[in-house]
């Protein structure tokens, strides 16, 4: 495995790296409150948010995650997460950027899956930044980790689907275009082919936003949402890829949006151990500066051992899913999604203590980023299915080699 960085990469990075720190890194309070002052209107539809998404695609760094024929980048896993690293520093970047979740992997389906018509109507308005969209698989009432359980379902009914059920944790409902549901169509199928993939434009009757739900006492930006689906009538030609393929396609944007995601959380643990570094030079009690003191060292030292090593199993896990495909790798994705996740929280906790009570307060972007990264541990697969996930596979291998021998 080459650890170098290519030019072409390293230039993107310094490029994204000084637009993040200038330009969106110091107006993200006020557009915090523009979300809190003007809701239901949403921070990421701010009018200088929208601004700057036209100087990123004049600067040629537009929807990072797509292939080049898709109006992106056409970057590797590897090379893709590199950028995810400095993007991930700011809630305001990846939106800027064109590669918000749950839009860049509503995109990433729509291309791969997506006929030719819902590519003109769906994927094509979302790739140029026009319309945002929302994901609707988890359900308050069964369990998210275990998706066998869902219970949301569509029929057919002539040439239309019929959506019943209820939804919640959509995020980015608040002002989206259009989302994509997961129902259950095949009752009877095998529980791996029941469910299929349908969009649903807002606004169809029948598709009610019940409540943004507050995570950790606030409600950030599009929300993440509890949504009824009343009898909600879409047409046929709504439904993605071939009918009972919801899971697969689910699981096409889980490998390679999971290193998105650490790599963002590693940018999020970077920034916040920066600012733990900077403010122990700063802050002065019992007869010097706090980071003089040795446990304050400690935690630097540790906080710096964790993140490279974070850095190191998810530019692999990237890596090995450019050499042998996702499902190679799959392993490694539960690997890194569960220690990342725990990484980002363990360096945020020390960042936090090192401010005191400036840490849990709103002044510093820390306590923002604790709200976030909590749920890292449970969005995208909890940390115990992915920990079963690996112990299954690992024990799996010890019996075999047990049983060679034997
Ligand atoms: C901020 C945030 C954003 C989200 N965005 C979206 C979105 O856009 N779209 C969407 O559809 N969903 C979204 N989700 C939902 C998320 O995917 C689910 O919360 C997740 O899949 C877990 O499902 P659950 O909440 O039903 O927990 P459950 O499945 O009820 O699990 C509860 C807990 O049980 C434990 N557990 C589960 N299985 C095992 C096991 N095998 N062994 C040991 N312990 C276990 C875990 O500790 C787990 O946390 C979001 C969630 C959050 C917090």
């Amino acid at each position: 495995m080459d650890f170098s960085i290519p030019a072409e990469i390293q230039t993107m990075r310094d490029t994204i790296l000084d637009f993040v720190k200038t330009r969106i890194e110091p107006k993200e309070a006020a557009w915090f409150r523009y979300d809190e002052e003007e809701y239901p209107k949403c921070a990421e539809d701010h009018p200088e948010v929208v601004a700057l998404q036209a100087e990123v695609k004049a600067l040629g760094l537009w929807a990072g995650h797509l292939p080049r024929e898709a109006g992106g980048l056409g970057l590797s896993v590897m090379h893709y997460g590199l950028l995810n690293e400095i993007l991930g520093r700011s809630y305001f970047a990846p939106r800027i950027f064109g590669s918000n979740a749950p839009d860049s992997g509503n995109a990433e389906i729509l291309w791969h899956f997506g006929t030719e018509d819902q590519k003109e109507r769906f994927f094509w308005p979302l790739q140029r930044g026009e319309v945002r969209s929302f994901f609707s698989m988890t359900e308050p009432d069964v369990s998210g980790a275990d998706p066998t359980y869902l219970e949301t379902a569509a029929e057919l009914d002539g040439d239309e689907w019929v959506i019943n059920g209820c939804k919640w944790y959509s995020s980015n409902a608040n002002g989206a275009g259009f989302g994509i549901v997961m129902a259950k169509t095949d009752p009877d199928a095998p529980v791996h082919t029941r469910y299929s993939q349908i969009m649903v434009d807002a606004g169809t009757p029948g598709l009610k936003l019940v409540r943004p739900i507050p995570v950790m006492g606030h409600t950030t930006g599009g929300g993440h949402w509890e949504i009824e689906y009343n009898d909600v009538r879409v047409p046929a030609s709504y439904l993605l890829g071939p009918r009972g393929s919801g899971f697969a396609i689910a699981q096409t944007r889980l490998g390679p949006g999971r290193i998105h995601h650490c790599m963002r959380w590693l940018g999020q643990a970077e920034r916040a151990f920066e600012l733990m570094c900077a403010y122990s030079t700063q802050r002065h009690a019992f007869g010097g500066p706090l980071a003089e003191k040795q446990t304050v060292q400690t935690w630097i030292a540790e906080s710096a051992a964790e993140i490279q090593a974070a850095r190191l199993m998810t530019l692999h896990a990237a890596w090995k899913i450019d050499q042998l495909g996702a499902k190679e790798a799959r392993i490694d994705i539960s690997l890194i999604k569960f220690s990342v996740a725990k990484m980002l929280m363990d360096v945020l906790d020390r960042a936090i203590q090192v401010h005191g009570g400036l840490g849990v307060s709103d002044d510093t972007p820390l306590a923002f980023m604790w709200r976030q990264g909590r749920a890292a541990r449970i969005y995208d697969g909890p940390d115990e299915v992915h920990k079963m996930v690996v112990a299954r596979q690992i024990l799996k291998e010890q019996s075999k080699k047990l049983a060679a021998r034997s």
